[in-house]
């Protein structure tokens, strides 16, 4: 029995109300080369004119020799700083970069190819700055009657002890996967992610491995931040002292190993970022050397970081401080980092949070599921955003498919104007916002992504709007946020490339690559957990 089943087994026996399915499933949710040449051929794109030359909107870009696109006709929502809406829209895309954008009143461009988006809505690709890849256990196995329902860890305040000894449990679980089957994981559960229209990821600790991750985003063409799960101690219930579980010497040396590889990788997909647990999950000398690695690579760096109203009381007994005055202490409230799901501050902390710039990241489809309450306990999501903080929604991870940033963005729209008894709390722009650029920004690609802007990297999302849904409707951004979904989404398009067309991969065998996730699936299931 190697020392993860023991553990397994030990939380097992001390949670028996939970089915090991339920408690692993709750848990992992808090917890080829690209070369498409740069154009698609069928039905999206057509031949158009000859190249053009530089015109005076581009000229700090030598675009002579790279390839024109106009996605001509779209219903534009840019996410720029001034929230930007052109009806009946043109954005010509050059190489891999948004060169010139207008409207249908305007003379167009000269381009190669064009895509037509007539009755769709064009949009940013979304970016989901706090996910986890966990398929290893999926698909979910929940009865169809709900017999099996109970109480997760993080009901009722949240069971530190619960949640910290299982995160360091699942810390390591990537380095037993055979390379075969990590990837065969990564790739069908991140192409869940890009079909529904998320172009870049977080991840903030992962069952999978780095390594399988990054190339799996490349393979795919969508961007990721690659991370790895510090997590040294676990605290006991009512406990004065913390309990070490794993060596934070490796774990520091793991962060140290994945930046040289993956930091600014030549893909230009690919980014790096150390991240722990939580609060409650790191050693003193683990959280200083997060500051001290991050800082180094000048690279953003995640926690969770104060989601459980149980936590601080808990902590404060152990370390005399919150997560947030931890966080404090080793000067890690900074611009840099991203924090998840940080609902529980005090009024001093709250306001070190807004005045540092702190990108709190959340993700509100996710707690109904798992009996969390971020929203509207505390309120602070919806005050943060009308305070002008950089908030970001994102799907957090699941061992299934459960939804994505459109549903990410629903909730943020309407669940914080129903906390707040105020429809103007978050607008959807402003949702959107939350799902595109504040997201780039976390992680530290704010000037590359995020918004339709000249000069930024070209990954838009084309939703088709051509229903009964939006007939005679004037706000279809509004619409697609109450009414619409991931399934809506009907092109993806990262770095200038079509990756999805019509609901389809462009380059990938979709029930192929199910085929073999379904296969490393069940072996590593059977071989970790078992
Ligand atoms: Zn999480």
């Amino acid at each position: 029995m190697n020392d993860n089943t023991k553990i397994n087994k030990q939380i097992a026996l001390k949670y028996p109300n939970l089915s090991r399915r339920q408690f692993i499933g709750s848990l992992a949710v808090a917890t080829s080369s690209v070369a498409l040449g740069g154009c698609v051929s069928g039905g999206i794109l057509s031949a158009g004119d000859a190249p053009s030359k530089k015109t005076i909107f581009d000229q700090s870009i030598d675009s002579s020799k790279e390839k024109k696109t106009l996605i001509r006709g779209g219903f534009l929502y840019t996410s720029d700083r001034n929230n930007k809406a052109i009806e009946n829209s043109w954005i010509l895309i050059t190489g891999n970069k948004i060169t010139k954008i207008g409207s249908s009143l305007e003379v167009e461009p000269e381009h190669d190819s064009s895509i037509d988006a007539r009755g769709k809505m064009v949009l940013p690709g979304f970016v989901n700055p706090h996910w986890h890849e966990s398929f290893v256990e999926g698909p979910d196995r929940m009865k169809p009657d709900d017999s099996d329902l109970a109480k997760m860890p993080f009901s009722d305040g949240g069971n530190i002890e619960a949640l910290g000894q299982y995160f360091g449990v699942i810390a390591d679980v990537g380095e037993k996967f055979t390379e075969q089957e990590a990837a065969a994981i990564a790739r069908w559960s991140m192409w869940t992610q890009l079909r529904s229209g998320t172009t870049a990821l977080g991840d903030i600790g992962s069952l999978n491995s780095t390594d399988a991750m990054a190339n799996a985003a490349i393979s795919l063409g969508m961007r990721i931040r690659v991370s790895r799960w510090g997590s040294d101690i676990m605290i006991p219930n009512g406990a004065s002292k913390f309990k070490r579980i794993a060596d934070t010497d490796k774990q520091a040396n793991d962060w140290e190993l994945l930046m040289q590889k993956w930091d600014n990788h030549s893909s230009g997909l690919v980014g790096g970022m150390p991240s722990v647990l939580a609060g409650f999950g790191s050693s003193d000398e683990q959280l200083k050397s997060l500051g001290e690695i991050a800082n180094r690579y000048n690279s953003p760096y995640a926690a969770h970081l104060a989601p459980l109203k149980n936590e601080a009381k808990a902590l404060q007994k152990v370390f005399g401080h919150s997560s947030i005055g931890r966080f404090d202490k080793f000067g890690l409230l900074t611009e840099n980092l991203l924090a998840v799901h940080t609902a529980y501050a005090t009024e001093m902390e709250y306001q070190q949070i807004l005045k540092n710039k702190v990108n709190v990241v959340y993700s509100p489809a996710n707690y109904g599921l798992l009996g969390e309450t971020t929203v509207s306990e505390t309120g602070m999501m919806g005050r943060l955003i009308r305070d002008g903080a950089p908030v970001s929604c994102s799907t957090d991870g699941n061992i299934s498919y459960t939804g994505g940033m459109p549903e990410a963005m629903r909730y943020t729209y309407l669940g914080n104007n129903e906390a707040h008894n105020d429809n103007t709390t978050v607008s959807p722009t402003m949702a959107l916002r939350t799902g595109t650029q504040n997201g780039a920004t976390a992680l530290g690609w704010g000037d590359k992504i995020g918004s339709i802007e000249t000069g930024k990297e070209a990954d838009l999302v084309i939703v088709d709007i051509d229903d009964w849904r939006y007939r005679l409707i004037t706000h279809p951004l509004s619409i697609f946020l109450i009414a619409g979904g991931s399934k809506d989404v009907d092109t993806v398009i990262v770095a200038g490339k079509v990756l999805i067309k019509e609901g389809k991969s462009t380059t990938i065998d979709e029930n192929k690559m199910f085929n073999e996730y379904a296969v490393a699936v069940e072996s590593a299931r059977k071989r970790i957990f078992s």
